[in-house]
C-alpha cells in the first residue's frame, strides 16, 4: 500500500493511509485524501478559498481516474461545490454515458446527486487579495465595472501572475489489492479568462492511471500538460519498457518542444506497478510527499529538476 501526493497533501495523507488500511481502495484514499485540501481555507489554490477567476468567480476542477477499469470521471469549472474531486467520482461511479462535465452541467449534476454546496466559497481576504490584483494593475487604482460584455483580454494577462501561478492537489493510491487510483483537484490559475480550463480534469493530460503500467498526476501550467498530454505520455512510456524514472523525465523533456508563449513551471508525480515512486520539477527543490503502509507518518522528498527555459508572453 502505498499514497503519493504533492506537498500540499500532507493535510490529507495520513486519513487516506487510515483508510486503506482498513481495506479501503486506492479511490477511496485518492477521494479523502483530497478532499482534505479542498475543505483547507490556507490552501488557496484547491477547492473552497482558491483564487478566483479575474471576474473574482471561484470555478473548480478535478478528475479521478481508476486504474483497474480504465475508467474516470472529471469536473470542470464548477461553481458553489467544494468538493470537487466527490463529484467528479459520482461522474465515473453513477456510470454516466459521459467523463466530463463542465459548468452549468457540472453544477447541476452536483446538486441531483445531492452534493455537498456551500453558499459562500471565498474569505473577504481572498477577495481582498483579487480586488487589489486587480486595482493595482491600473493607471488609476479603480477597478472598472466588470460587466457581462467587458473585454476581458488585457486583465486575463494577470492570470500569468507568477506568485499566484503555482498550485493544485494531487494523489496517487496503490491500495492492499493492487488497484491503483488516481486524482487532481484544483482551483486552476488564480485570475483566469472566465471558461479557462486547466489540465487538471482532462485525462491524459493532467491525471491518468492504468494498473498495468502506473501513474501520473501534474500541478503547474496545465496548458503545457494539456498539448503534451503529459501524464499519459509517462504511463504510455511506462508501457515502452522504460524504467519509472526514464518515463518522467522523457514526458518532461517533451515540454520543452511546446510552442506558444505562456512556457514555464511543470510539475509531476508518478508511480509504476510495483511501487517505485517519483516527484518531478522543472524548479529546483521542489518536493512531494509518500506514505507507505508500515509509515508512521508521510516522508518528503525531493523531486528531480528537469529544466524547461521559461518563455512568457
Ligand atoms: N495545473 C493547474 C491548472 O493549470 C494549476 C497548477 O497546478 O498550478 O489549472
Amino acid at each position: 500500500m502505498l499514497i503519493i501526493a504533492s506537498r500540499n497533501g500532507v493535510i490529507g495523507i495520513a486519513e487516506a493511509m487510515r483508510a486503506l488500511k482498513q481495506g479501503g481502495s486506492a479511490m477511496d484514499a485518492v477521494e479523502i485524501g483530497i478532499r482534505a485540501v479542498e475543505a483547507d481555507p490556507t490552501d488557496q489554490t484547491v477547492g473552497y478559498n482558491g483564487y478566483p477567476n479575474i471576474l473574482g468567480e471561484l470555478e473548480l476542477d478535478a478528475s479521478v481516474m481508476d486504474g483497474r477499469t480504465l475508467n474516470s470521471g472529471a469536473v470542470a469549472l464548477m461553481r458553489g461545490f467544494p468538493y470537487a474531486i466527490s463529484v467528479a467520482r459520482q461522474v465515473m461511479e453513477r456510470k454516466l454515458p459521459h467523463v466530463l462535465l463542465a459548468g452549468a452541467g457540472a453544477e447541476r449534476f452536483a446538486r441531483e446527486i445531492g452534493a455537498e454546496a456551500w453558499d459562500e466559497m471565498l474569505t473577504e481576504e481572498i477577495r481582498a487579495v483579487w480586488r487589489k490584483r486587480l486595482a493595482d494593475s491600473t493607471a488609476t487604482g479603480e477597478i472598472p465595472p466588470l460587466k457581462e460584455n467587458s473585454p476581458l483580454l488585457e486583465w486575463v494577462k494577470l492570470a500569468t501572475d507568477p506568485e499566484r501561478v503555482a498550485g493544485t492537489v494531487n494523489f496517487i493510491a496503490i491500495d492492499g489489492r493492487g488497484d491503483i487510483a488516481s486524482g487532481v483537484s484544483t482551483s486552476g490559475w488564480a485570475w483566469k479568462y472566465p471558461g479557462r480550463i486547466g489540465d487538471s480534469p482532462i485525462i491524459g493530460a493532467g491525471n491518468y492511471a492504468d494498473n498495468r503500467y502506473g501513474a501520473c498526476a501534474c500541478t503547474g501550467m496545465g496548458e503545457m500538460a494539456i498539448n503534451a498530454s503529459t501524464a499519459r505520455s509517462v504511463v504510455l512510456y511506462l508501457k515502452t519498457g522504460m524504467a519509472l524514472a526514464d518515463a518522467a523525465r522523457e514526458a518532461m523533456r517533451d515540454l520543452r518542444d511546446l510552442g506558444g508563449d505562456y512556457i514555464g513551471g511543470m510539475n509531476l508525480v508518478a508511480l509504476d506497478k510495483d511501487g517505485g515512486h517519483i516527484g518531478m520539477s522543472s524548479e529546483a527543490g521542489r518536493t512531494y510527499i509518500y506514505q507507505q503502509a508500515d509509515m508512521a507518518e508521510p516522508a518528503e522528498v525531493e523531486r528531480e529538476m528537469v529544466e524547461i527555459p521559461a518563455r512568457w508572453g
